[in-house]
């Protein structure tokens, strides 16, 4: 399926809106030591301490947080690990930072780059949902999506696993940069996490046209005094 550039039922995106998950230029890795966690039987950090690790026991990449303002220029297409870890525990929208629904009830708005293909029951993703509106601005701003967009409202949204670089058990090489490992996979003991995957559960599949049915039903004028909050929320810092 074709899809114009910018949908045709949309005010235009206003410039400089950065969703919050995107990490900058200034936010590089930290030089760590590696080592071999003999008692468990899995990798950690020469001088690991307990916010290295999430509740389930995964490393996770350290990455540098400089304050607001000295943080570089923004790299769209890659996400701040511990941003991204934050909305998907706590069901964030990737775009203005606030919870997809205050309530929990659900359904969430998960969005992707399908060609057309809405997203699948079972679907595994390590990009956090969004609000309807916020779906509005990234079909329009995000390259990624441009003119190649899907999606779905899913009802569950639990942890499958996480993204992230996979070590050698023996050597403590690196076996693969961009792993995508099961919670219960023995892997993960012996991989540095960089961001969350969760499995989509409840899917009611949403096309391009679909999505543009639903910003339609908001209407223009809606759209355009949301777009000038979200464009107050999420700045570039
Ligand atoms: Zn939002």
């Amino acid at each position: 399926m074709t899809q114009p550039a910018v949908s045709s039922v949309l005010p235009p995106a206003p410039a400089g809106i950065m969703p919050f998950i995107v990490r900058y230029s200034g936010e590089v890795p930290l030089p760590v030591r590696l080592g071999r966690d003999r008692v468990r039987g899995r990798l950690r950090y020469a001088d690991e301490t307990r916010s290295d690790r999430d509740h389930w026991g995964t490393l996770w990449e350290r990455v540098a947080l400089p304050p607001k303002g000295q943080r570089g220029d923004p790299r769209p297409e890659e996400v701040h690990p511990y941003r991204q870890r934050r909305a998907m525990l706590d069901l964030w929208c990737q775009i203005c930072k606030r919870p997809v629904d205050p309530d929990y009830g659900g359904p969430y708005l998960f969005l992707h780059r399908g060609g057309g293909e809405p997203l699948a029951e079972g679907t595994t993703t390590d990009k956090p949902p969004v609000h309807l509106v916020c779906s509005a601005v990234s079909v329009q701003l995000c390259p990624r999506l441009r003119g190649c967009f899907a999606g779905a409202w899913v009802e569950h949204v639990p942890t499958w696993g996480v993204k992230g670089a996979f070590y050698h058990p023996e050597t403590l090489d690196l076996h693969q940069a961009d792993a995508v490992v099961p919670l219960e996979s023995p892997y993960r003991r012996w991989t540095i996490a960089s961001s969350t995957v969760v499995e989509l559960q409840g899917v009611t599949p949403l096309t391009a046209a679909d999505l543009e049915a639903e910003w339609a039903r908001l209407g223009r004028e809606r759209l355009e005094r949301e777009f000038e909050r979200i464009s107050r929320l999420a700045v570039a810092a």
